[in-house]
């Protein structure tokens, strides 16, 4: 094997050096940072340092860092055929696509049936539902919310409305929508006026005939924006009307991490013609997955449709260890509980610490976002970026988010325990204190 460096500051230098570090500058500790191991909710540095990575390396880490089951299901494979493109049948993706459309909800005749795309990443799936969407309505116009992320491809880039995170020359026929934000949303708490803003929107910036409208069915870098009772159902109603499609980016939501259920859409009672997975569906081996609906999906097999490495066994075969490893390690029930603990730890931070604004989530899809005034609610961007840095000196790794970076997002691997949740809480209180929050 090659001889790899460790060192922090050589490390540092050649990222800056060669690695394109600018395009990734929003993440970053003002003193570099250097991870060597993995396990379970735990992370060491280079030093052996060890941290509780509240951010799941980015969510990709579902079931836990190295997770034993996943690593030995992926090298099985990869040992036995690393790579198989899909122009021959191979067992795995095809056992794996049935265990994932297994997952989905079949409606109340128990008759809707999925079928699975594989790609490599989120976006390339977003791109996909999206071609999928436009060539099964025959219309092109698309919606989505103004603080929405899918993505870095030009196509999920167009859907994207964080302004910051869209580069010139993206594609067009996309209107964006009020956010439903329930804590600083345009038209404050509630869904209907939410709602009526799609019609509106309807109207007055597209054709009036939509190809359809993508919805996380919880917003990640939006700043963990949770749609409101009725939000999910009603704007499937308006787009179906307008002859589009319902489009769940299940990303960051999906795979059991808000606790109530496998994918966060089903909190609403509401079925989407097309949903989009990736992150966790992998437990850090990359993999996305467009599922629709098969009627959906039918009008796109009059041309072809082919990624490269998508459908690999290696990580598929990762992935229908995930999917076991969810089942047997009841996973989605200890993100609802110890999420739950950890929620109502960070409501007594609240208590305490007047930079608080608002902390809000679902299962282990938490946040606090920091506000300069309770009242007026002015985005509190320099202290949250104190919090962060103070965090790590905690020993807890997580993510600045929202479009003003003011939101810490807590999104940990899913086998994070109760007594995690103490010394999280007693981390970012100690941190918030250091941060003078
Ligand atoms: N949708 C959502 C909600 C995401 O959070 C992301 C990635 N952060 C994507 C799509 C795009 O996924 P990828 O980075 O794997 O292309």
């Amino acid at each position: 094997m090659m001889k790899t460096d460790w060192t922090t500051d050589a490390t540092a230098a050649r990222r800056d050096a060669y690695y394109a570090a600018s395009l990734t500058k929003f993440m970053p500790f003002r003193e570099p940072l250097v991870f060597k191991k993995g396990q379970m909710q735990y992370l060491w540095d280079a030093e052996g340092r060890k941290y509780t990575d509240l951010l799941g390396m980015n969510l990709c880490i579902s079931v836990g860092h190295s997770h034993p089951r996943v690593v030995a299901a992926a090298m099985e494979q990869a040992q036995e055929l690393t790579h198989c493109t899909t122009m021959f049948y191979h067992p795995v993706p095809a056992h794996f696509a049935e265990e994932l459309a297994a997952t989905m909800p079949k409606g109340p005749n128990g008759d809707i049936e999925w079928v699975v795309h594989f790609t490599n990443s989120g976006s390339e799936a977003i791109d996909l539902a999206m071609t999928m969407a436009r060539t099964a309505t025959g219309n092109l116009d698309l919606l989505a919310l103004r603080t929405a992320y899918h993505g870095p491809t030009a196509a999920a880039q167009s859907i994207t409305g964080i302004s910051g995170w869209r580069h010139p020359g993206m594609p067009g026929n996309v209107a964006f929508v009020p956010e439903p934000n329930q804590y600083r949303g345009i038209f404050g708490p509630g869904t209907q006026l939410y709602l009526d803003e799609i019609d509106r929107t309807i109207q007055s910036a597209t054709t009036g005939r939509l190809a359809g409208m993508f919805i996380e069915s919880v917003q990640g870098y939006g700043g963990i924006v949770e749609m409101p009772p009725g939000y999910l159902s009603g704007a499937a109603e308006r787009v179906r009307a307008a002859g589009g499609l319902y489009i769940a980016d299940e990303v960051q939501s999906g795979f059991g991490r808000t606790g109530d259920h496998m994918w966060a859409f089903e909190a609403d009672g509401v079925i989407p013609d097309i949903v989009v997975m990736a992150k966790g569906i992998g437990n850090g081996f990359p993999l996305g997955a467009v599922v629709a609906r098969k009627d959906v999906a039918a009008p796109m097999a009059d041309k072809f449709m082919f990624h490269t490495y998508g459908a690999n066994p290696t990580c598929c075969a990762a992935g229908r260890a995930v999917l076991q490893v969810i089942d047997e390690d009841k996973v989605q029930q200890n993100a609802k509980d110890v999420g739950g603990a950890l929620l109502e730890r960070l409501r007594d931070l609240k208590q305490r610490h007047p930079a608080i604004g608002d902390v809000r989530g679902r299962g282990l899809m938490l946040a606090i976002e920091m506000v300069k005034d309770r009242k007026t609610k002015e985005p509190d961007r320099d202290t949250t970026a104190a919090v962060f840095e103070a965090c790590r000196d905690a020993g807890l790794i997580m993510s600045k988010s929202g479009p003003h970076q003011s939101v810490l997002r807590m999104v940990p691997p899913m086998c994070l325990s109760m007594q995690d949740v103490d010394n999280v809480a007693d981390g970012l209180d100690a941190a918030f204190t250091a941060a003078n929050g």
